[in-house]
Parts: structure tokens; sequence; C-alpha cells
């Protein structure tokens, strides 16, 4: 649901909690009491039929009972009583709910049901509904000071709006930031998230002012297309760091059963990570990593790092992270060199990364960190430090960010040995460096900053409109399915192509050998023959490719072997296909797969007959921009080859940019088409262009009039 108002929900004047309870321990009693515990700024009004005050509130027996106007009603009471309470809500007028109470979709059966008739009621009375079966919202910002959950502490109030599809997981992650110094703007568990999803938080935080950064926790998309185009326009204001569980098939599972959705394949969630700008986090404790990170220093302007520290063996792990990372370890000037040179310990190594050795002086730490931040060469530094006994190390932590602030360069600390506790460790995130307890976090960390700022700055380029032949096309799928075909014929997939502009090689069908001669005359040796069958999916297995036929008695030398071999095996042949020879081309794979959740996805990659060995691939979601595609064929591993080495010319990367488009018009305007694979695409030198050689296009197979009706899928 996009275009929803979250006013109500976050900044309410006024809230009703619908089961407030007196008991300790009742979820009512909790939230309540957080409320006011926590000091919210807005009038509170307990409800509870059996109860004249609670905390020393007046209660009422029902929402409709209370004489003002209520902005936002925290439900906690159970399923049954749930609903009858959010009728009672919408008819007083409540313009928002949150919905603690679990026993919905999540619990299947009769849930579902009960969901549906909370959102019908949401509907008719234009109420915004939070979850149901979730933790609560909180917003921190001093008019508001609204906790409406049940978490045992409420965090600090900073930068960060965090939303969860996973309460418990929320509430942990409250906790913890706690410790790091992290504060928060906004808290939202969505639950169930029945009605407002995470594309309409990332939608509304994205002109928030209260939030710098958004953090999510994710289990599925409920809808990819939207995610991409919300999540794209929010990276551009800020960043957004998320956890995406679900990696592993068995993963997918837990999650499916866990919120009633499925998660989807890892590979298109990558996808829809890499096109959006959204960081992954590979576990919470990154996300922590991140957090501090982007919450408490400025992004760097390029990727040259300098890393300090009074030991090597650190240091150098730290280098090779940041160089795993994308980053590159600064070169300092000579004045910087020779300047550190004239105090530095004799020992010390002074070219980066800096090793002042452990024989270093505090003082010694303090210029080196200060000089290399000063050097025009470096962007970031990192601060790496082992605590020898003689030195205290919050006075090395108070040297690190006192140094930091003076440069505004990002610096992030690591205290190697130390916990969170250490003193070292407080004294910096506390004066706003980030410290990690291992070199790599803080490499890679820093890595996160550089790419999120590449990502700023980069163009998102465009969606194109092409001019096709869509009746053409539409006949042809036509065609295929009332005979009842999933797999297009030859002749099919390469006329669908040509409809949106996709090229092909020239080529004849032709049904007997007799005829081969002269459709070969018409096309120009060298041509190229290829069996044509029901059972011919993989020809080159069944020996049912021919290439590089020069002359006519080449071709039916050729052919004659070819069906002789293809009867000895009881193979059916309809025909052959011939076609002319393309020479030069740098094989390249083309296709599309609809995943179960995500909908289209267009893969590109380094192609031919090793494809499956290699996997050297790339994916992208629809709506796909022109940047996109060209981003997909960039990334390859093989990308160098497509840009010409060892005398090899240049590809005509435009034009593959062009068909990877038109593929993904053509997907986008026939939700029939399933599967495709062009395999290969001969990319040809720059200003030539491409051709497909091979197409297999599958189509979905026809509805069963039995399963009709039986959905089950829905959009959020
Ligand atoms: P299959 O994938 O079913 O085995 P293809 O039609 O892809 O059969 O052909 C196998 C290989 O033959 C291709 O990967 C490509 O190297 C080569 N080939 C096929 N058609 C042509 C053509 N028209 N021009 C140049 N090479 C071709
Ligand atoms: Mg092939």
């Amino acid at each position: 649901m996009t275009g929803v108002r979250l006013d109500a929900v976050f900044s309410p004047r006024s809230i009703a909690v619908v089961g407030a309870s007196r008991r300790p321990g009742k979820i009512g009693y909790e939230i309540l009491r957080n409320l006011i515990v926590n000091e919210y700024q807005g009038i509170l009004y307990p409800v509870n039929p059996n109860a004249r005050s609670i905390h020393g509130i007046r209660a009422y027996p029902t929402v409709r009972d209370i004489p003002d106007p209520i902005d936002l009603a925290v439900i906690t009471v159970p399923a049954d009583l749930a609903i009858a309470a959010a009728e009672e809500c919408g008819r007083k007028g409540v313009r928002a709910l949150v919905v603690i109470t679990a026993g919905f979709r999540e619990v299947g059966g009769a849930g579902i049901e009960r969901e549906e008739r909370l959102l019908r009621i949401c509907r008719e009375y234009n109420m915004t509904m939070i979850g149901p079966n979730c933790m609560g919202v909180i917003n921190t910002h001093p008019e508001v000071r609204m906790d409406a959950t049940f978490a045992p502490t409420p965090p600090l109030s900073g930068g960060i709006s965090l939303v969860t599809q996973s309460g418990a997981l929320g509430i942990a992650i409250l906790e913890h930031a706690k410790s790091l110094g992290i504060g928060f703007a906004k808290f939202c568990s969505l639950g169930n998230k029945a009605q407002v999803s995470l594309n309409d938080l990332l939608e509304i935080w994205r002109t928030d002012s209260d939030t710098k950064i958004v953090l999510a926790y994710i289990e599925n998309f409920g809808n990819p297309g939207n995610f991409v185009r919300i999540a794209r326009a929010a990276t551009k204001e800020k960043p957004v760091i998320a956890v995406k569980s679900g990696r592993s098939e068995a993963g997918s599972r837990a999650a499916m059963s866990h919120t009633g959705s499925l998660g989807g394949s890892d590979l298109a969630a990558e996808a829809v990570f890499a096109q959006t700008g959204v960081l992954r986090a590979a576990s919470i404790e990154e996300l922590f990593d991140l957090a501090m990170a982007f919450s408490l220093q400025p992004l760097p302007r390029g990727n040259r790092v300098a890393v300090v520290s009074d030991a090597g063996g650190p240091a150098v792990m730290c280098v090779d992270e940041l160089v795993a990372q994308g980053l590159r370890l600064a070169e300092f000037s000579s004045a910087t060199e020779s300047f550190m040179r004239t105090w530095a310990p004799p020992e010390a190594s002074l070219r980066n990364p800096v090793d002042l050795t452990p024989q270093a002086s505090l003082e010694d730490y303090r210029r080196a960190l200060d000089a290399v931040l000063a050097d025009e060469g470096v962007d970031a530094a990192i601060a790496i430090y082992v605590p020898p006994v003689r030195i205290d190390e919050v006075e090395v932590a108070r040297a690190v960010w006192t140094t930091a602030k003076a440069h505004g360069k990002p610096v992030l600390g690591n205290f190697l040995g130390r916990s969170e506790e250490s003193p070292g460790f407080m004294e910096l995130v506390d004066h706003g460096v980030p410290s990690y307890l291992f070199p790599e976090s803080a490499a890679r960390s820093l890595a996160a900053m550089y790419r999120y700022a590449q990502y700023r700055m980069r163009d998102e380029g465009e969606v194109r409109t092409f001019r096709v032949d869509k009746a053409a096309a539409e006949a042809i799928l036509k065609r295929a399915r009332d005979g009842g075909r999933i797999l297009l014929r030859e002749g099919e997939a390469s006329a669908l192509l040509q409809a949106y502009g996709i090229r092909t090689a020239k080529a004849r069908i032709v049904p007997r050998i007799e005829d081969l001669a002269p459709a070969a005359a018409q096309i120009g040796y060298p041509v190229v023959l290829k069996a044509v069958g029901p059972e011919l999916v993989h020809k080159t297995e069944l020996q049912a490719v021919r290439v590089d036929l020069r002359s006519e008695r080449e071709l039916t030398d050729a052919a004659t072997q070819m069906e002789r071999h293809l009867r000895e095996r009881r193979i059916a042949i309809e025909g052959f296909v011939l076609q002319e020879f393309v020479q030069g081309g740098l094989e390249v794979v083309l296709g599309m797969s609809r995943d179960k959740v995500y909908g289209p996805f267009l893969v590109f990659g380094l192609g031919g007959v090793y494809v499956e060995y290699l996997k050297d691939v790339a994916f992208g979601l629809p709506p796909l921009t022109d940047r996109d595609a060209m981003r997909m064929i960039e990334s390859i591993r093989t990308y160098p080859m497509l840009r010409g080495v060892r005398g090899q010319p240049p590809r005509d990367m435009a034009a593959l940019q062009d068909a990877i488009l038109r593929l993904a018009a053509l997907v986008a305007d026939f939700d029939v088409i399933q599967e495709m694979d062009l395999n290969p695409v001969l990319a040809l030198e720059e200003g030539r262009g491409y051709r497909a050689v091979d197409a297999r296009i599958l189509l979905a197979p026809p509805p069963n009039p039995k399963q009709m009706g039986d959905t089950g899928t829905r959009a959020a």
C-alpha cells in the first residue's frame, strides 16, 4: 500500500491503549507503563472494562466512551476481541491502529480470515494500521516521546530509524545499540504488515528530517518492483542498511513459516540490493558495525585510506581487507613521510600502513594520525591500537577522537584485544569515533561508506521505451498457447525476439535436405546447420549443430550425417534450421527467469556451452534503467574480455545494453513468458551489434482450471 499517511502513527496527539492492564508482565501493562515512564507528550487513555484507573490514570470501558478525539489506538487484547476493538475505533474516528495482538495470518486457517476482516475494517473507516502481530512503534522526537512498545528500556535518541519484520529482533537491536551509543529517531515493528509495508516506511522516511539513516531487518520484500523504485529514491537521500534473512534454502523455509510468506531466492535479493543502493549487512553484527560508522562519521570523499597502528600484524590484516573491499592504500606525500621521520621511533615503518611499533609514545601516535589526515592524498583513516600496558588506552582514545574531529575526514578505530566495555572503546564511541573489536570490521565498514558515497553520486539512468510490434508478439504467443505448447518453436522464438527489435542471425527453416542448398544460397556461405525437433533442446550434445559449412557439398554431407545419426538414436527430427555463420563473435548469454517471489529478473553473462560451469552472470530486476543494464554488463568477472584483451576488439556494449532493455520490455509486456535463454548471443565488434543464434523460450503452463481462484498471493 503506497501513499499511506503515518503521522497519526508516529506523532499522535492522543493514544488509547486498548487492553491496558494493572498486572505487571501483561503486554497491556508494559506498553502503558513505557508510554508513561518515557514521558509521552500527548494524552493517554487506558481502555479496560474492568478498571476505573490504571497507573493512576482514568480508564474507560471502551474506546467509544472516551470523551476526546483519539489519534492512535494500540490494541493488545486477544485476537477475537481485537476485531471488535478495531470496529469500535473506526466508529470513534480513531485515525491509526497499532495492533500488537497475534493470532492472525501467521497462524493460518481462521487467522487468515481474521486478518482480512481487520483489514476491511481499517479500509472502511480509513484507518492506517501497523501489524497485526507486531511489537509496536517508537518516536523519540522531544515533542512526541512515544515508546509504544513493550521493550524493557527505551532507546537513546538519535538519527537512525529502524523498521523490522521481526519484532523480537528489533527490540534486541535497540537494546544492544544502546551499549554502542547508537541513537534512534523512530522504530517500527511491522508484524504481518497486513496494510503498512516496508515500502511505505521507506517512502515516508526518505523525506523525514529526523531520520538520517534507515536500518531494516527484512524477511521478504512484499512487492519487489515497488521496493526497487522506492528504495532507489530513498538511498539517494540517506543510507539504507539492511539485513535480509533467508540466504540459504533452509533459511528461506524458516522465514516462510515465520511470517506466512516466502523469502524468495537470494540471487534475486542480491540484484535488488545492487540495483537500489541499499547496503546489505551480512549479519546483525555487521548491521551494528555499519550503523555505528554511518551515524558517527562523514562519508569519505574517495577510496584512499591511511592505516596508523602500533603493531604490524593487525595493520596488514586491515590492509588486506581494505583492498579486498575495493579501497586503496593511500600514498603519502614525501613531506608527510619526512615530517614523521623527524620524530618517529627509528624502527617505525612510515609508509602506509604506518607501523609506529610499541616503542611509540602517546604523542607519536597522535602526531602520526594528525599527519596522515592532513595529507591531501588521504580520504580516510583507520586507527589501530594494541594497548600496551604502559600507556593508558583512554588517553590514546582521546588523542584519536580529538584528531579526527580536527580534520573532518572519516576515522574508524580498532583497539585490538579489547571489549565493547573497555574504557578506550567507550571513550571513542562516546566521542563520535566508531570503534571495532577487529581491524577487518573497521575496514568493511569504511568500504560500505565509500560504496554508499559512490551510490549517491551515481547516475540511475532512465527506463527507455521502444517502438515494438506488440501485436505480432501477441499472435506468436497465442498460437503456441492455443497449440498447447510451452516451448516455442525455433521460428517462433526468433520471430518473437525480432518483434521486439532483438537481432537474431539470418535463418531459414528447411524441412527437407533437398531444399537446403537453395536456402543456403540465399543466406550465403558459410552457414550453420542445426536439426530441429521437440527433443532437440540441447543440440550440441546430440551432435545436431554443425558450424562453418562452406559449400553445398559440405552442407548436404553434414545434413545426411546428422539425419542418420539422430535416426540411429531414435530422436525425431522435423527438419533443419539453416543460419548464417556469425564470425568473430564473443559468446554471451542473455536470459530471463521468473522467480516465485520477485517476478521476472534478467540475466546477462559470459555465454556459450560452459555457462553453467562458470556462472559468470549478473542479475537485474525490472523496472530496469539503461544504466542498470550497463551495470549488469560491467559487473561480470569477464567484462575485460568484452572490453577487448589480447588483441581482441572491444564489443558493441551499447547494442548489448539495448538488447537487455528490449528483453526487459518483452517480459514486462507478456506475463506468460516464463523463461528465456538466449545462449549464445554473439557479441560483435563495436558498431556491428550482436546476433542471437540460439533461443529457448518457455511459456507458463496453462492454468489448471481446478486451481483457479486459489491465488494465495498478495502484494504489499
Ligand atoms: P545448443 O545450445 O542447443 O547446443 P546452439 O545453437 O547454441 O546449440 O549452438 C552451439 C554452439 O554453436 C554455440 O554455442 C555457438 O558456439 C555455435 N553456433 C551456433 N549457431 C551459430 C551461428 N549461427 N554462428 C556462429 N556460431 C554458432
Ligand atoms: Mg545454445
